[in-house]
């Protein structure tokens, strides 16, 4: 073999080229990434990375790569591929380097959506001093200096996951912060309204200003920085420092003409079979995937979650062995069942451990506790009240056993039983 390339060096980038080594594949691996960073864990960057000042940043480090030399790959780091041509067959880099590829693992994640460019006057938000979206290491090194230097209150854009969390950094930080949500009531296309506005009374508590069902219309400036945002029902306020949290947008341009499927609006990312596979011998995976859910209906979904991006990657790097008949130095070769695992994520906001595992649906139920609680669990059910999803709040132990009656398929009276 020629050799494997494996485009997007993160999380999932990283574990398949870990996961292409477990399986005894021994020839060359090229890893190439955008960013010039030694491939890094995302989560702390709206966490403990913006609370404390003495993280390390080498403790960021990816395990898989913190040892160098350890998976023996040819780095290109700094380095984007443009383009994947001759039938998948070629990586081209913006260095203008071409690489011979027997087989491509397609895990460039996403990047953050932004905010139109009327919000600023045609200008690009990017180039306003004050407004920060989080995303990279540099994000999170830019938003850490301007929470602790801010001079005014801190606007949030966005009520999902990413805003909630630096809400709540910035809020230990002792900063005074505006969230502000477009819709009625946050999370609620992934969890539901009412455990949303759990998420709300949460922040509230602890002294967020949270404004419901308005978003950010215009932003003011002086000289180039951001002094204030007006709000979408007209209300101006003062702002030092604008974080946009309004979603992502996978990172597919460069597979332009490769012939992949690639779809865009509510069905982006790359599409690929329930083994992962985008063409005979290109596989995606992690945020960038749009995959078939077996479990809820066969719909197709993009996980944008820690634990898929490191279970994906490992089982991509498996399935494309598999699919290129690849055998090691035994004659032996891969074989994959199809990956179908209960996706699963948490946030940490102030000492809430939220966890979710599975898909909402419009029937929630409260098993434990209830939404004003320190502690509760929230199951969602689905046809012959068989359970879809768990949401534990504080309630780790629980987290774990939902997951396993939702991969269980079982029914609501076992739910209260186990979870109750
Ligand atoms: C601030 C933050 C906090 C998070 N917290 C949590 C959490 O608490 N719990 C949880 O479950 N999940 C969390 N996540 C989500 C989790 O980190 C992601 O699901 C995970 O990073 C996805 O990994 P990935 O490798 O698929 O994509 P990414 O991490 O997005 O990596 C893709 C990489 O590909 C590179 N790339 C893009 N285009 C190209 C190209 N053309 N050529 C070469 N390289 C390219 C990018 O620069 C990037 O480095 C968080 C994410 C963020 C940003």
């Amino acid at each position: 073999m020629t050799g494997l390339v494996v485009v997007g060096a993160s999380l999932a980038g990283v574990h398949a080229a870990e996961g292409l080594r477990r399986a005894g594949f021994d020839g060359p691996i090229h890893l190439v990434g955008a960013e010039s960073h030694r491939p890094y864990d995302r989560p702390p960057l709206s966490k403990d990375f913006l609370t404390d000042e003495q993280v390390d940043e080498n403790r960021l480090v990816l395990r898989p790569v913190a040892e160098d030399g350890a998976l023996d790959l040819t780095w290109h780091l700094g380095t984007r591929a443009v383009a994947l041509s001759n039938d998948h067959g070629n990586v081209e880099l913006s260095s203008g380097e071409t690489l011979a590829a027997d087989g491509v693992v397609v895990a460039t994640g996403c990047r953050p959506r932004r905010l139109p460019l009327s919000t600023f006057e045609g200008r690009d938000q990017s180039d306003v001093d004050g407004v920060v979206s989080l995303r990279t290491l540099n994000d999170a090194r830019e938003l850490r200096h301007r929470l602790r230097s801010a001079d005014g209150p801190v606007v949030v854009c966005g009520a999902g996951f990413i805003g909630a969390e630096v809400a709540a950094s910035a809020r230990q930080l002792g900063c005074e912060v505006v969230m502000v949500e477009v819709a009625d009531a946050p999370l609620a296309r992934v969890l539901d309204a009412e455990a949303g506005m759990a998420v709300v009374d949460l922040h509230r508590r602890h002294g967020v200003d949270v404004r419901l069902g308005v978003g950010v219309d215009h932003g003011h400036t002086d000289g180039g920085r951001l002094t204030a945002v007006t709000l979408s029902d007209g209300t101006e306020l003062a702002c030092a420092v604008l974080v946009v949290g309004i979603g992502v947008i996978p990172n597919t341009e460069w597979l332009e003409g490769s012939g992949l499927t690639v779809g865009s609006g509510s069905d982006d990312g790359v599409l690929v079979d329930d083994r992962c596979r985008a063409a005979p011998s290109v596989v995606a995976v992690g945020d960038v995937a749009r995959r078939p859910h077996r479990r809820f209906g066969g719909t197709t979904m993009r996980v944008e979650q820690w634990d898929n991006a490191v279970a994906m990657g490992g089982y991509g790097a498996k399935s494309l062995l598999a699919a290129l008949e690849w055998r090691g130095n035994d004659g032996e070769g891969v074989v994959v069942e199809p990956f179908d695992p209960v996706p699963w994520f948490w946030s940490d906001q102030y000492d809430r451990k939220i966890q979710f595992a599975g898909i909402a649906t419009d029937d929630p139920e409260i098993v434990q506790g209830s939404e004003g609680d320190r502690q509760f669990v929230r199951a969602y059910f689905g046809d012959e009240d068989r359970v879809l999803g768990v949401l534990a709040w504080n309630r780790p132990r629980q987290a774990i056993i939902g997951r396993q009656l939702i991969e269980a398929g079982a029914d609501r009276a076992t739910v209260h039983d186990r979870l109750g």
